[in-house]
This record gives structure tokens, C-alpha cells and sequence, in this order.
């Protein structure tokens, strides 16, 4: 349920397109990417001709940040590779490292849940580190933002951190222009 936010310009009265901080994408060619507007993902996923388990599958799956530019205010976009974790991998990890702590330490009972918690979190660790080894290829393939597509600048802050923050405003360029949050998805 990602919010939504709107731009308002206190100096001249802009209003910035509704938006989310960031939205989902399908890469559907080297540099060609159609987006999954929620909450109609999986529908759009279909028209395509995917399904979730084949668009993960094939790692097409991509994050698209909105990044507003700090000198024009202008809002870019910036493609980021999703690292999937396993839902049965982490489930499994957490039945293994309590199962072996539960039966096989020879402390008494609170060691040996702290001990299944301590085993459960380096492995999590671990395996997010691993999920995130495997996306670095795609985060390299992927187009990556350097300059504001308006002004050449390179300097950046993600939508969301600007919320209810005084930024510049891309019509009239005063430092007046606010993200609020308008609502739910
Ligand atoms: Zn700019
Ligand atoms: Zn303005």
C-alpha cells in the first residue's frame, strides 16, 4: 500500500503530478521497461504475458526510485534490481536453526531460544547478503542515473525524504515547493 504524494508550489501555485516514492517495473527489453502501477500489478503482468513467478524467475522484475533533482526540481527516475528472498529458504532456515538449538543444545530453555535467535539471524544475514551478491549483475545492467535529465545536476534526494520539506519548485524554481502525502494506494 504505497502513499501518494502531490508537490505544491507556495510561489506560483504548481502542482506536481500525484505519485508514489517509487513505483514497480517489468524490464521487457535491454533498456525497456514497462511499469506495474499498483495495485494492478499482477493484472498488468498478464497483458504483458508474465506472471510473477516468471518475471522473478527471469529477474525482470525492477524498483524505479523517483529522485527529485536538488538544483531544478525536476523528478527523475532511477532503476534499481530487487534482491528476492526465498519465502521457503527463510522459513526453512528459521525451522532448522530452532529444531537443532531446541533438541540438540545441552543448556537450559531460554539459552537455547536465544541461541536459535542468535543462529536464525546470522543465517538471514547471510542469506541477504547472498540474495544481494546475485542482484549486483542486474543493478550493473541496469541504465544508472548520473545527471538530471533537466539541468545536468547531480544532485539528488528521493521523493520520500522530502516530505513536508521546502524544495525547489521546477516551474518557477523558488524554494517553495512542499510534498505532502495525499494518500494510500
Ligand atoms: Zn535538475
Ligand atoms: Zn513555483
Amino acid at each position: 500500500m504505497p502513499a501518494i504524494y502531490r508537490g505544491k508550489c507556495r510561489a506560483c501555485a504548481y502542482q506536481s503530478p500525484l505519485t508514489p516514492a517509487r513505483y514497480l517495473a517489468l524490464r521487457v527489453g535491454v533498456n525497456e521497461f514497462e511499469p506495474l502501477p499498483h495495485p494492478c500489478e499482477s493484472s498488468t503482468l498478464e497483458q504483458l504475458g508474465y506472471t510473477w513467478k516468471r518475471a522473478k524467475r527471469e529477474r525482470r522484475l525492477v524498483a524505479v526510485d523517483y529522485l527529485i533533482c536538488d538544483r531544478c526540481g525536476n523528478i527523475n527516475e532511477q532503476y534499481r534490481a530487487i534482491a528476492h528472498q526465498s519465502c521457503p529458504i527463510v522459513i526453512g532456515g528459521l525451522i532448522l536453526s530452532c529444531t537443532a538449538c531446541l533438541i540438540l543444545l545441552p543448556i537450559n530453555p531460554i539459552g537455547r531460544i536465544i541461541a536459535a535467535w542468535v543462529i536464525f539471524w546470522l543465517f538471514g544475514k547471510q542469506y541477504e547478503a547472498y540474495c544481494d551478491r546475485q542482484a549486483e549483475p542486474i543493478q550493473r545492467s541496469l541504465p544508472s542515473l548520473e545527471l538530471c535529465d533537466r539541468c545536468n545536476s547531480t544532485q539528488f534526494h528521493p521523493l520520500s525524504s522530502l516530505v513536508n520539506q521546502q524544495s525547489i519548485c521546477p516551474a518557477c524554481g523558488a524554494r517553495e515547493l512542499k510534498y505532502y502525502m495525499q494518500g494510500i494506494s
